[in-house]
């Protein structure tokens, strides 16, 4: 591969996203997981438009590209028209297809992304299926998945909803032919390939790790370190 900062040029949001950042700061003033992480995108541009490689795998390789919640608060602000948000979602590819996103606890994430909501859209045709989710994984949620999931045609009749249902509604069944068109459009877009580049780079960390990896699924010593893991280091500056 050629020079990082060439490559992340043939990515139209980098493009898009930078053009001369004069390091006023803006875009972290207004940054919403400024609040909540220590995270400061005004660093993370200034690091890009350093061109040097070593600080693009830094940056591919940290938990920092991983706090953006994507809310493009930065694009309406920033004075030089760049757009951080543009740029972190580039160097978020970069770091997936080139495997640098093992290297962090958020990162690693991307498995599990992969295998929930991803595939959920090529099984049931919704990246959030109510069904799919499994309580015991988010303990965050206390009791509310199990009741809804107790109570699934209770609470879906109240919103409009018909699960697996023929018509119109939330989670109504999506037919087989859309499904596969879904599953093609994956294919012939560079999707598929993508997902699959996670599971590669994931398989090896896990291997590296020591931990046990299934090629599928969520029963497995990987997925659940990742879906779990919390240093509760991502207050402090790693950037
Ligand atoms: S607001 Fe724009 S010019 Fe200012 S630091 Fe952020 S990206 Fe750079
Ligand atoms: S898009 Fe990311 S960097 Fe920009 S304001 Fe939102 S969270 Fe912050």
């Amino acid at each position: 591969m050629e020079n990082l900062y060439n490559e992340l040029m043939k990515d139209v949001r980098f493009e898009e996203g930078l053009k001369a950042c004069m390091n006023c700061g803006v875009c972290t003033a207004i940054c919403p997981a400024a609040e909540f992480y220590d995270y400061d995108p005004r660093k993370v541009v200034d690091a890009v438009q350093l061109r040097d490689d070593d600080e693009i795998i830094r940056l591919l390789k940290s938990e920092t590209i991983w706090y953006c919640g994507e809310c493009m608060s930065c694009k309406t602000r920033c004075p030089r028209g760049n757009t951080p948000g543009f740029i972190i979602m580039a160097l978020r590819t970069m770091s997936q297809k080139l495997g640098y996103f093992t290297e962090s606890e958020k990162g690693r994430q991307q498995l599990a992304i992969k295998r929930t909501v991803g595939e959920n859209i090529f099984k049931y045709g919704y990246c959030a299926a109510t069904y799919a989710v499994n309580p015991k994984m988010h303990p965050e949620q206390g009791p509310i998945w199990e009741y809804i999931l107790e109570n699934t045609d209770d609470v879906f009749e109240r919103l409009g909803g018909q699960i697996n249902g023929i018509g119109t509604g939330p989670l109504r069944k999506i037919p087989q032919d859309a499904l596969d068109e879904l599953k093609k459009i994956f294919d012939v877009t560079g999707g598929t390939e993508f997902f699959e580049t996670i599971e590669k780079h994931s398989k090896a960390k896990a291997a590296e790790m020591g931990l046990q990896f299934s090629s599928e699924g969520t029963d497995n010593d990987y997925f659940v370190e990742v879906y779990t893991a919390n240093s509760g280091s991502h207050n402090s500056h790693d950037i």
